[in-house]
């Protein structure tokens, strides 16, 4: 097999919107490393175009990203460097491809392998290796990396929805990936992708951050504090209660950065 094509080039990077301007706090330089521009066009209204949807699986511009158990297929050689493969490499059938969007008139997808065999075929393949994608995102390349916790987060969701919370028969995919259809005539129940709430905090006195860690994690890797938000929590006070179970006995006030 050929040697994977490599989306390069036409990717618009975050460089300008990152860079900050000798930040006084640390949360103002938070808030000037912002999420956004999201890049990706999620381009929803092709999701029910089937014609339109075979037509990129079939260019060769189009791009995939393919997943094995939440690690993604990374250059063997460069680990913050996904390896995009063009449909025509991809040497797979191509139907279970999730529709993730568009970036500067390029369309990706995802594709979830389930078997080690498979695993072992692309590795081999394409010279390249699958990395876990929670270690692996921070040393992810910053552009890729709307794109990549997207198929992640897709493929994950899919892999726990393939029987019905209703009559337990199993579901099969729709809208290009984007929902889940109950293949039971009599039930027919719908899921569709959500989030769980959740928030993100940076606990900070002067120049020093609070910061946390889990002990399976990575030598090395630390991530500011964060926790689920529960049914009819206040969010305020769930950032209290994780701040102080890390140790930050003295939770003053916060500054709202976002949602
Ligand atoms: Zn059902």
């Amino acid at each position: 097999m050929s040697t994977p094509s490599i989306c390069n080039g036409s990717y618009p990077t975050r460089s300008a919107a990152s860079k900050s301007k000798s930040p006084k706090r640390i949360s103002s330089a938070i808030a000037k490393c912002s999420t956004f521009p999201y890049f990706v066009d999620r381009a929803s209204h092709f999701r029910e175009d089937s014609a339109w949807i075979g037509a990129r699986l079939n260019d060769p511009t189009t791009r995939l990203i393919v997943i094995y158990h939440s690690a993604v297929l990374c250059h063997e050689d460069n680990a913050a460097l996904p390896c995009f493969l063009s449909p025509d490499r991809a040497n797979i059938d191509l139907k279970a491809s999730i529709f993730l969007g568009q970036v500067d008139g390029i369309t990706y997808f995802t594709l979830s392998i389930h078997t080690e065999d498979e695993a072992h075929h692309f590795s081999r393949a394409h010279q390249a290796t699958f990395k876990d994608y929670a270690s692996s995102a921070p040393v992810l390349q910053f552009e890729y990396r709307d794109l990549v916790s997207l198929a992640c987060f897709t493929n994950y969701w899919h892999s726990r929805h393939r029987k019905c919370g209703t009559c337990g028969s199993a579901t099969t995919t729709g809208s290009a990936g984007h929902r889940r259809i109950c293949t039971s005539t009599t039930c027919a129940q719908q899921y569709f992708p959500s989030m769980d709430p959740a928030v993100i905090m940076l606990i900070e006195h002067e120049d020093r951050c609070l910061l946390g860690r889990q002990q399976h994690w990575p030598e090395g890797m630390h991530s500011t504090l964060a926790g689920f938000v529960e049914q009819g929590e206040c969010h305020y006070k769930l950032k209290r209660n994780e701040a102080q179970t890390n140790r930050a006995t003295h939770f003053d006030g916060e500054d709202q950065l976002g949602w």
